[in-house]
């Protein structure tokens, strides 16, 4: 492609609203155009590398045995309506209406609908299993969209969808879509980590993310280098922790004055005594009524651990107006001690073994010392609610804990029969009996790859491309336009190079050399050939690679040769 007779407009303006590098980068480089906020044009140059994006997907999805359909953007409020999603989604669901007042969404996802597909077809355990995929737009009205392609409102992602008769025969589909993943990234040569995750509002019972380590990464994970436990921290578990306070007798429970104390570095500086000597009392509103979680005070809460054991579809920190419904007392002074049973409260079991410890008193300005558990509180429910973190220890090994930040670019969920059931999916078998069908859904971000693996590869010039994603593989500058001698030799050398199968893109611009090697630094083709009036005098030209820049002279005659040395290595 001659860039002449291309659509590419680079900028050296880092849009003010682009945090991260990648929306910095992809807006630059001209590879994106944004509509409105979270909603972008591909334009060409980022088109192709979704399309390569794209392709490394179908190649491995298809290896893996799923089949290949395209289902609709628009879906009817029927279907989201058996499974309850149309209200349970919130507002993350873009809801539209048709010209009778029929309500649709904009898909965010495609359970209801091949579901549905499935349904009207299969009958029997024979037809089982199958695996369903598509690479499809997608929309979800998020608060605050931002970082470019990585947090988009309409975004581009590879759903697979499957149906079984029964555990096992998922059990062997989500193995073979894991595997699947694995290439695919590999593929991509990114530097990823495969983590346990939570499920979310998706359900289910197992799942696993893929992600790609970065620093601008919105998750965190956690993982063993001992071991290779990997997860993401809000599933993550860890070793359980030393007790808070030394094994001895117990203390008498005594009330002590904290005025203004709040927070636990107050009480620690008034009281004298260690962070994990206190226990906190976090009060939070579920749709059940107020539940009190406690946790050591050194340490945070996992929220979506206290979730996922009440099984609370919503769970917020409750303000202070029912904190004090709740305790008697303003925020910072919450304690288990003497408040209602009705109350639930639920302990994290690294706090179990504590004794003598301090709670608030659940007056202003007050807690109580020596505190412990039966004979001063009465605490039934224990679970693990630790939001782990670097240096805990590892609960498979011996092990310590390292912390990440990761982006999430692909995620596979055991369903079970969740949708089945709500939809009456169901099959026969062997003995003619009815079972709703088991299902697993597996989800790979496009746009959100890409633009990981520019958050993976870049310097301060610009972008780095692994290969395999590279809108072109090479990129061949003629210097000076103006020099007939140098425009016949770029020309020569392109049309060689295409030839050979090369994908080329040729800066036949009449720009300033100096324009033209920002801009090959910006857009980062992994190969670059300069023909230039200097070299030519001798009979070479410059070879070098977008990774390091070494430039090396290579005589005319072998230029073609050893740019298609440099792609096969
Ligand atoms: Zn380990």
């Amino acid at each position: 492609m001659r860039w002449s007779q291309f659509y590419l407009y680079t900028t050296r303006e880092v849009p003010n609203d682009a945090e991260v590098v990648s929306h910095q980068l992809m807006m630059r480089a001209g590879m994106i155009r944004k509509a409105a906020a979270g909603i972008y044009t591909y334009l060409p140059l980022g088109w192709r590398s979704i399309m390569k994006m794209m392709d490394i997907v179908r190649r491995e999805m298809d290896a893996a045995g799923a089949v290949e359909l395209m289902m609709p953007a628009i879906h009817p409020a029927e279907l989201w309506q058996e499974t309850e999603r149309w209200d349970a989604f919130g507002d993350l669901l873009l809801k539209i209406k048709d010209r009778n007042q029929r309500d649709f969404c904009f898909g965010p996802t495609h359970e209801e609908v091949v579901t549905d597909v499935v349904r009207r077809d299969v009958r029997s355990y024979r037809q089982l299993p199958l695996n369903l995929y598509q690479i499809q737009n997608k929309f979800r009205d998020e608060i605050r969209p931002r970082f470019g392609l990585m947090r988009a409102r309409e975004f581009l992602m590879k759903d697979a969808y499957s149906f079984h008769a029964g555990a096992d025969s998922l059990g062997e589909t989500y193995e073979a879509m894991r595997a699947a993943y694995c290439r695919v990234f590999e593929d991509c040569r990114l530097e990823y980590s495969l983590v346990e995750a939570q499920s979310g509002t998706i359900g289910g019972s197992a799942s696993h993310e893929f992600m790609v380590l970065a620093e601008t990464g919105e998750d965190a994970v956690v993982s063993c280098p001992a071991c290779g436990y990997a997860a993401n921290v809000e599933k993550a578990e860890a070793r359980p922790l030393a007790a808070a306070a030394a094994a001895g007798d117990q203390e008498e429970l005594t009330e002590v004055s904290t005025p203004g104390a709040t927070t636990i570095s107050e009480v620690t500086d008034q009281l004298q005594v260690g962070a994990d000597r206190l226990v906190k009392t976090l009060v939070y509103e579920t749709e059940e009524g107020p539940v009190l979680a406690l946790v050591r005070g050194d340490r945070d809460l996992n929220e979506a651990k206290l979730a996922s054991y009440l099984g609370a579809q919503r769970l917020t920190m409750a303000g202070d107006e029912v904190v004090r419904r709740v305790t008697g007392a303003p925020v910072g002074f919450a304690g288990p001690v003497g408040l209602s049973p009705e109350i639930r409260r639920v302990g994290d079991q690294s706090i179990r073994q504590s004794s003598n410890f301090v709670v608030g008193a659940n007056k202003a300005d007050a807690h109580f010392t020596g505190v412990n558990w039966g004979r001063d509180v009465d605490l039934s429910e224990w679970t693990d609610l630790l939001l782990v973190t670097g240096g805990d220890g590892c609960p498979r090994c011996d092990g310590t804990l390292e912390l990440h930040r990761g982006i999430e670019v692909g995620h596979i969920f055991k369903l079970g029969t969740k949708y089945s059931e709500a939809m009456e999916c169901t099959y026969l078998d062997d003995q003619g009996k009815s079972h709703p069908m088991t299902m697993g859904c597996y989800g790979l971000g496009i746009g959100r790859t890409v633009a990981a693996a520019i958050e993976q590869n870049h310097d301060e010039d610009g972008i780095i491309w692994p290969l395999p994603l590279a809108p072109y593989e090479v990129l061949v500058i003629a210097l000076n336009t103006r020099d007939e001698q140098v425009v016949e030799l770029a020309d020569r050398l392109y049309d060689q190079l295409q030839e050979q199968g090369s994908e080329v893109l040729y800066d036949d611009r009449d720009e300033r050399p100096g324009v033209k090697f920002k801009d090959a630094d910006l857009i980062g083709i992994p190969v670059r050939l300069v023909i230039g009036a200097k070299s030519l005098a001798g009979g070479q030209v410059e070879v070098s690679l977008r990774r390091d820049r070494e430039k090396i002279l290579v005589p005319i005659e072998n230029a073609v040769e050893r740019v298609l040395e440099l792609l096969a290595g």
